[in-house]
């Protein structure tokens, strides 16, 4: 391979960058908040591996966890396909993206979504960030994500589009690999459980990390039905009254699916 080709596959292919030397090395990084806990790592772990078995994530897209310990850390997976990770594979970060414990691992470029939002956002436990298909079309067309039925009625208050150009200008390749574009988006969130990125994906979020796979697999399912809805006519959407209280009923129900996806997703390996 030539050099220039050399360096195009690393520039396609890389979807990490390698820690600097500093971080691995000499520099202490900041200081960790101890071992979390093993179910919520175990949760996290599952939440790759249905994130994957459901279609919300392919070799792309992560999940992170607010940390039990301390709410200015929080874990992610070293940079890798979600539906390989185990427990090994969790990392613990500060809210700038810096890992405590970096082992010369290689960190998610797009760690500073999950850190800006947990810094805005306290009601945040877990955020899922995918460029799951047919979400796609609503981050580039005028038509909103709106919840079609029950399923999906935390999308009740809409789901906002992040535009990049307005925070990086027109020039950037898409991803959120800065804090201060993290910090753009979580602050176009809002009070939001979704948003969508233009040209990119969306990202999700959700007081635990059952609540944000529930969010994420439904937004996913309802940008679908949706386009099918919508090819056949006028869609009646569900009413903010009926979106409030559906809402309501499914955050007590979270723990059904996620049973039923995580025996399939991790008996499947
Ligand atoms: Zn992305």
């Amino acid at each position: 391979m030539s050099a220039i080709g050399r360096r195009n596959f690393c520039g396609c292919a890389c979807a990490a960058a390698l820690l600097t030397p500093g971080l691995a090395g000499a520099q202490a990084g900041p200081a960790s908040a101890g071992p979390a806990d093993p179910a919520l790592v175990e949760d996290l772990v599952a939440a790759n591996r249905i994130l994957f078995d459901q279609g919300v994530v392919d070799g792309f897209g992560h999940v992170s966890a607010r940390h039990d310990k301390d709410p200015n850390r929080f874990l992610l997976s070293r940079s890798m396909a979600p539906g390989l990770v185990t427990a090994a594979d969790i990392m613990e970060f500060d809210l700038d993206g810096t890992p405590t414990d970096p082992q010369g691992r290689a960190a998610y470029l797009e760690r500073f979504i999950h850190g800006e939002i947990y810094r805005l956002r306290p009601d945040v436990g877990s955020v899922v960030h995918s460029h799951s298909p047919a979400v796609i079309p609503f981050g580039v067309s005028h038509v909103p994500l709106k919840p079609v039925y029950h399923m999906s009625s935390f999308l009740g208050a809409g789901a906002p589009v992040f535009e990049i150009r307005d925070a990086g200008g027109p020039t950037t390749d898409m991803l959120i690999r800065t804090r201060e574009l993290g910090h753009a988006l979580a602050v176009a969130l809002e009070d939001h459980p979704v948003i969508l990125m233009r040209g990119h994906g969306s990202t999700v979020v959700g007081p635990s990390v059952r609540h944000a796979v529930f969010r994420a697999v439904y937004t996913e399912v309802n940008a679908r039905l949706e386009s099918e809805a919508l090819r056949l006519g006028d869609v009646t959407f569900l009413n903010e009254q009926e979106a409030a209280k559906a809402m309501v009923t499914n955050a007590g129900l979270v723990n059904r699916p996620w049973e039923l996806w995580r025996k399939k997703a991790m008996e499947g390996r």
